[in-house]
């Protein structure tokens, strides 16, 4: 570890995730279905990955096993050295709640539930008492530009506001990691950059570990690192120079100044 840090420059690079030649094989009836090969890959704290890769290749499968909630058929995943696929189901729950945060396509809101209550619900999971999880709430959903829409309910919300609310969701526990699957996969192309500016943007500064997975090499250029997957492995894996970045407000007073 040490050895590593001194040749990257002394960066205080931690390894979060360690897969070794991770395999996972579904069985239907007699088809044998390999979503996953033999992957073998590393994920550091405060980085942004992408898994890139087309419909079935295995993106989701990944992400679920990173997040506990399917197991290798063999190969080992270690999370801070400690293999989860060694956990009961009741470990693996209180290190979802512990460490993850979920962004969904389809949001996955309550219904019922107002914006606010919404965000609430993972802090009602962890017992924080409920004064402090209301401010929090609150807090995260001004963060996300939602300040004047907590007690609407999701189907008096546009979808990008659905997410918005879902992002919020999802870093009001300050999770170390954050999985977002397909985030952007029902929002328009306008929407879809706000909230890949919105969602990069609060784990940057958060200094918090984001994992995007998607189909769209748009959305790849978001990220410190690209995992392009194809057929159930690791095709190849790019350090991105050119990370994107939104344009800041000094960015476009410039550019009016100009005008
Ligand atoms: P992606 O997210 O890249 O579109 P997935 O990881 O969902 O791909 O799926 C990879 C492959 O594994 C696909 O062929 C899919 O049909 C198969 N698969 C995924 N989940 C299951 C499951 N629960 N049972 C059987 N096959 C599955
Ligand atoms: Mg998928």
């Amino acid at each position: 570890m040490r050895f590593i840090n001194w040749i990257k420059g002394g960066i205080d690079l931690e390894v979060l995730f360690d897969l070794q030649n991770v395999r996972k094989v579904y069985r239907m009836g007699d088809e044998r279905i390999m979503a996953l090969d033999d992957v073998s890959l590393t994920f550091e704290k405060g980085k942004i990955y992408c898994l890139l890769g087309t419909s079935g290749s295995g993106k989701s499968t990944l992400l679920n096993m990173l997040a506990g909630l399917e197991k290798p058929t063999s190969g080992t995943i270690l999370f801070k050295g400690k293999p989860l696929e060694k956990l009961s189901e009741t470990q693996l729950a209180l290190y979802r709640q512990r460490y993850i945060g979920f962004v969904f396509q389809s949001y996955n809101l309550l219904p019922t539930l107002s914006a606010l209550e919404n965000v609430t619900l993972p802090l009602i999971f962890r017992k924080i008492p409920k004064k402090k999880r209301t401010s929090a709430a609150r807090a995260m959903l001004k963060a996300v530009g939602l300040a004047n829409r907590y007690r609407h309910k999701p189907s008096e919300l546009s979808g990008g506001q659905q997410q918005r609310v879902s992002i919020a969701r999802a870093f009001v526990n300050e999770p170390q990691v954050i999985f977002a699957d397909e985030p952007t996969g029902n929002l328009d192309t306008k929407t879809t950059f706000e909230m890949m500016d919105l969602i990069t943007g609060i784990a940057r500064e958060r200094n918090q570990t984001l994992v995007i997975v998607t189909h769209d090499t748009e959305i790849s250029r978001y990220a410190d690192c690209v995992i392009s997957i194809r057929d159930g492995n690791v095709e190849s894996i790019l350090d991105n120079d050119a990370v994107y970045e939104p344009d800041t407000e000094e960015k476009r007073s410039d550019i009016n100044e100009e005008d």
